[in-house]
């Protein structure tokens, strides 16, 4: 008896879509992730339980020094994966980094100031993103939390937001 599917599979061993971003095609790669702010840890361990050694990647924005991404490998040979870029895993056991094609869309504190001012109008989502947000306003500047998560206080909620859990609304004037 036969399954269709997991011939299929079987067949077809190196297609595995969901562990490549950017509809990857690159034949060499076994596995490609956008690092970004959120998931640095996990990737981080997934790099280390290959035994590669990683160190965060600082970098001084607005005289504060924060971390902008992972160094992958030992010098002289390694490679900077900055926030937003892919780390792209190939067979022989190596890592390179690519742009991104498709942004992640996340803002660094310093990018966030300089577009939204305090009192910006949001859509705050303290907890999971998309769920039971309220309708505020910033109270404070972004800063970067803790070196790497970019936050913002607003009114009507104690404690710092990720950026990326708050959606600035558009006022027409
Ligand atoms: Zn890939």
């Amino acid at each position: 008896m036969t399954n269709p599917l997991l011939d299929h599979l079987l067949s077809a061993p190196l297609f595995i879509p969901e562990l490549h971003t950017d509809d990857c095609d690159d034949t060499s790669c076994v596995r490609c992730r956008t690092l970004t702010p959120a998931n640095l840890y996990e990737v981080d361990t997934w790099l280390d339980n290959r035994n590669v050694f990683t160190k965060q990647f600082t970098e001084s924005v607005d005289g504060e020094l924060i971390v902008t991404g992972l160094r992958i490998g030992e010098r002289p040979n390694h490679v900077v994966a900055k926030f937003g870029n892919t780390i792209v895993r190939h067979y022989d056991g190596r890592h390179t980094v690519r742009p991104t094609d498709h942004p992640t869309g996340e803002l660094s504190s310093a990018q966030w100031n300089a577009r939204y001012p305090i009192g910006t109008p949001v859509k705050a989502y303290p907890g999971v993103y998309g769920e039971d947000g309220f309708t505020t306003w910033t109270t404070s500047r972004a800063w970067t939390l803790g070196g790497h998560t970019p936050v913002a206080i607003v009114e009507n909620y104690s404690g710092g937001i990720a950026l990326t859990h708050l959606d600035p609304i558009e006022v027409s004037s």
